[in-house]
């Protein structure tokens, strides 16, 4: 026959079951990366390509200067060299080196501008850079708490088990089957104790006779709610 006392402690460890298995799944649910992690990365990532086309800009802008530069020299080289002696052919060469000069004024001016650019691409890296290594470790702690939690949950879960296995050939099975159809029903509670001769459960008095009855070790039910009522 069921003792009421063996439901009573069943739904106890069926209880914790419960609880610890809805954890386990939020553990397990936050391992791995998380949103803040990718963020970091991307942004990181992002600055990194800020950078490269900054740096690119600056090495373009060197070239074209230095090209400029050159045609300027040979420009001068012809003016100076008294090989041109047309007026006309002179004053052209005058107004080509001064054009080039302007030119090569205005790329310096691009010049400074890339390179201030470089500097603050190279600043917001070193910040990214910073961020992604303090999400990292926060990360990282953040892991190793969730793994040890893992592992105590599912030592726990294989202890409910365990004890569940031991509890359940005292059960009578057509018990156990109304016991799991209460549990299902009644919000997981199926079990209650009497409390000052009232059904834990709903609170209603229980009867002089169910009394009498679970104090001769009967299983019984309350007439109201009709959960299994035991001795506190
Ligand atoms: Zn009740």
């Amino acid at each position: 026959m069921t003792k009421g006392i063996d439901l009573y402690h069943l739904q106890c460890l069926d209880s914790e079951n419960d609880t610890r298995q809805r954890r386990l799944k939020e553990v397990q649910a936050a391992l791995g990366e998380n949103k803040a992690l990718q963020q970091a990365r991307s942004t990181l990532e992002s600055t990194h390509t800020q950078i490269r086309k900054s740096k690119v800009r600056q090495h373009d802008l060197e070239l074209e200067i230095q090209g400029v530069s050159d045609e300027t020299t040979r420009f001068e080289q012809q003016l100076y060299s008294g090989a041109v002696k047309n007026p006309k052919e002179l004053a052209d060469l005058q107004a080509k080196i001064a054009s080039l000069k302007r030119r090569r004024q205005n790329l310096e001016d691009d010049l400074l501008e890339a390179m201030i650019e470089l500097e603050e691409a190279e600043s917001t890296h070193s910040q990214a850079q910073k961020h992604l290594d303090e999400t990292q470790v926060h990360w990282e702690a953040q892991q190793a708490d969730l793994l040890a939690e893992q592992e105590t949950l599912q030592e726990k879960l294989t202890e409910i088990e365990q004890a569940q296995a031991g509890l359940l050939p005292k059960i009578d099975p057509g018990d156990l089957a109304t016991y799991r159809a209460l549990r299902h029903g009644k919000g997981g509670l199926a079990v209650v104790q009497m409390q000052s001769g009232s059904c834990g459960g709903c609170g209603i008095t229980i009867s002089p006779s169910l009394k009498w009855r679970l104090r001769q070790g009967e299983l019984i039910y309350c007439g109201n709610c009709e959960r299994i009522i035991v001795q506190a």
